[in-house]
């Protein structure tokens, strides 16, 4: 049994992965997303403590759920690649169950050069090799690519693209679908290039890739910078219109579309 830390958890979700979904939001992330509405996920200390059984008790509640609508449990944060350990028995036991899962991530850590949160010390350490194997349990990877090069990556979460390499890296093998997810921030990569350089990147996964979605920022988070005593950092950047983040899933959309007609002759 492994424990966990869980920021909270959702019924009936229907946006993250396909069907009717248990969510869970782990605790912690080493990112610092500009655009992050649930900063309260980022601390790696806060949540609540949940043991692998307690999630799969509440996962299993909503079984008839999952049948009737080709869905399951999505694991989403924070981060939840911090918990790997965690993730890992708790895939094991939700296949047993016959549960299908998603995993939401940015690949954060990384198969390689993973940092790994040590509770009972509160540091960060290094570990390697699992990503792999989590994803061996996934159905669905909803990956979350945050921007296309290392420098504007950085301004935009803290952090180089590493870890969006590593998960890169793994999907010749993943034997799920993928979900591509995309936050548009006005300013930061509402622009064309920005779209070709994201499709330059994921296209040659393309077989594997299900849906593409472009999320406009939006400003439900403003509220969470408060309570926390934080300074919201995109309180001067307005909502992304939704219309003309639509266009660019579409622009999107349609390049890969015109790859695969080329491709298949
Ligand atoms: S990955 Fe970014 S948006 Fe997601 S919880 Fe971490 S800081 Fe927030």
């Amino acid at each position: 049994m492994m424990i966990g830390r869980i920021h909270s958890y959702e019924t009936m979700g229907l946006h993250d992965g396909p069907g009717i979904r248990t969510v869970f939001f782990l605790q912690g992330c080493p990112l610092k997303c500009l655009y992050c509405h649930n900063p309260d996920t980022q601390k790696f200390d806060g949540g609540r403590e949940m043991s692998t059984e307690e999630v799969v008790a509440v996962a299993k509640r909503y079984k008839p759920f999952y049948r009737r609508s080709g869905g399951g449990v999505t694991i989403s944060g924070g981060e939840p690649l911090l918990q790997w350990e965690f993730l890992r028995d708790l895939f094991q036991r939700l296949r047993e169950e016959g549960i299908s899962i998603a995993l939401d991530t940015s690949g954060y850590g990384g198969s390689n050069k993973l940092t790994s949160y040590d509770e009972t010390n509160k540091t960060m350490g290094p570990t390697s090799g699992y990503l792999g194997e989590l994803l061996s349990y996934v159905d669905h990877l909803l990956m979350d690519i945050k921007h296309v090069t290392d420098s504007k990556h950085l301004k935009l979460t803290g952090k180089n693209m590493e870890g969006t390499r590593d998960l890169l890296r793994e999907l010749p093998d993943f034997h799920g679908k993928v979900w591509i997810r995309h936050v548009m921030v006005p300013g930061y990569t509402d622009n064309k290039k920005s779209m070709e350089a994201l499709y330059c990147m994921i296209a040659p996964y393309q077989n594997k890739i299900e849906k593409v979605e472009i999320l406009p920022y939006h400003k439900m988070g403003a509220e969470k910078y408060q309570e926390l005593g934080r300074k919201d950092p995109l309180s001067g950047t307005p909502p992304m219109d939704v219309d003309k983040a639509r266009e660019y899933e579409l622009f999107l959309e349609k390049l890969l579309e015109a790859r695969e007609a080329l491709r298949t002759g």
